[in-house]
């Protein structure tokens, strides 16, 4: 038994003012996400087939010319929604051409119900690889399992409207008008019910993706300074001690500690503070490779890991930091704010077994050592300090660090 074709339509009538409904909902306020636009793009599918179901009430000419134009506008907003989404701006009359194209088509072929199908099959077919190429196109905005789900639902509707072409080509199944009942009109709206409910689930799903996204990148960072925060600066150092133990490489630690930075606190202020806090970072991320890793590691000690790095290789580095420090013109509120820092150094081979906490642990006495010897100095430790206390600490790293 086949579903009742006016029924099919109802339901997808319905599926999208809800979808639609619920997207402005949820969207609200996030504009740049092109939810309200993809939430426009199922409001006017739902009109569309508002006019398709009310054919004997509004008449042929109306129904077809405006429900057709609209389904294709309504695509071209699911094509802006995507543009949006990846941040390009959609240029509006490239959005309303399809649109016009159909009215166009459709006006010219009203007697010709085969012709309307191929047509209109053309135009949306276009359409909605067009969406599919922009998901391609956009790759790197694009990529989670959401926009695979959109991917699938606009390769369906492809694939429905290729087989509506051939079919209107040929007139070898559909030979009846739009809302009589019949395998093709069948298929084609229950596939359009499934593309609306695919694609729109794999839409909201590539918001949801994108914002676990930002929320991962914000829970890793500093809030003042911007470097990796203390849990995945260790996790960093976690994974590169395991490496360095896998590929037999030196490994090296650096703890910088900022001189008496109490009294700038005191004599400038905290947001001075915080503001020398934060040209320091950008001081050394200047002198540091791109696979080394900053982190700060409590108030105003950063920890950096230098992968495939030896001792005197370390040490020239932290000299050069240092140097680079006491040289920089530090000023807030334009007052000068002179500034040194202290810097401990490890570096060597490690053996199995190994944790990130020893290093540490061998850089914090060296910083102490840098410290007691008069600050604004490096000072080193070759050797690490296995026999004392020690194991992986009670640090818990996020799964996509460690
Ligand atoms: P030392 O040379 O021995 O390291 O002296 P110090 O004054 O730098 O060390 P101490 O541990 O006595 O003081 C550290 C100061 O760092 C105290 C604290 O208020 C300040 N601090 C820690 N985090 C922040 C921050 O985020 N912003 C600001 N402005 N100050 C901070
Ligand atoms: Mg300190
Ligand atoms: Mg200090």
């Amino acid at each position: 038994m086949l579903p009742h074709v006016p029924t099919l339509l109802l339901m997808t009538i319905l599926v999208c003012v809800l979808m639609a409904l619920s997207m402005v909902t949820v969207g609200w306020g996030a504009r740049h996400e092109g939810l309200h636009l993809w939430a426009a793009g199922l409001g006017i599918n739902a009109l569309a087939y508002g006019l398709f179901v009310l054919r004997p009430s509004v008449g042929e000419p109306i129904s077809i010319v405006l429900g057709n134009a609209m389904t294709s506008l309504a695509l071209s907003c699911l094509l802006a929604a995507v543009l949006r989404f990846q941040g390009r701006t959609p240029h509006w009359a490239l959005l309303v051409l399809p649109a016009a194209v159909l009215a166009g088509a459709m006006l010219a072929l009203l007697d010709d119900f085969h012709q309307r199908v191929l047509a209109a099959s053309a135009v949306l077919g276009l359409q909605s690889a067009l969406i599919m190429r922009a998901l391609q196109w956009g790759r790197r905005s694009t990529v989670g399992r959401g926009a695979l789900l959109l991917m699938a639902g606009m390769g369906l509707l492809l694939l429905v409207m290729l087989v509506r072409g051939l079919d209107g080509l040929t007139g070898l199944v559909n030979r009846q008008g739009f809302l009589q009942d019949g395998a093709m009109q069948t298929l084609t709206f229950v596939a359009t019910l499934a593309v609306a409910l695919v694609a729109s689930m794999g839409f909201v799903f590539m918001t949801k993706e994108r914002a676990d996204e930002a929320n991962r990148v914000l829970a890793a960072l500093d809030a003042l300074t911007g470097v990796a925060n203390r849990r995945s600066i260790v996790a960093a150092l976690d994974r590169d001690a395991g490496r360095a133990i896998r590929a037999r490489t030196p490994l090296a630690v650096m703890m910088i500690d900022l001189d008496h930075f109490k009294r700038i606190n005191d004599s400038h202020g905290h947001l001075a503070g915080d503001a020398v806090l934060r040209s320091l970072v950008r001081v050394l991320g200047d002198r540091l490779r791109s696979q080394d890793l900053v982190g700060r590691y409590g108030g105003e000690e950063f920890l950096v890991v230098l992968p495939e790095t030896t001792l005197s290789g370390a040490r020239r580095l932290a000299n050069e930091l240092c140097q680079a420090v006491e040289a920089h013109a530090f000023v807030h509120a334009g007052q000068p704010i002179p500034l040194t820092v202290s810097i401990g150094v490890f570096g060597g081979l490690l053996e199995p077994g190994d944790h990130w906490d020893l290093l540490i642990h061998a850089a914090d006495s060296a910083l102490y050592a840098a410290k007691r010897a008069g600050r604004n100095r490096v000072e080193q430790v070759a050797v690490l300090p296995r026999t004392g206390p020690h194991g992986a600490g009670p640090e818990t790293f996020p799964a996509s660090l460690s």
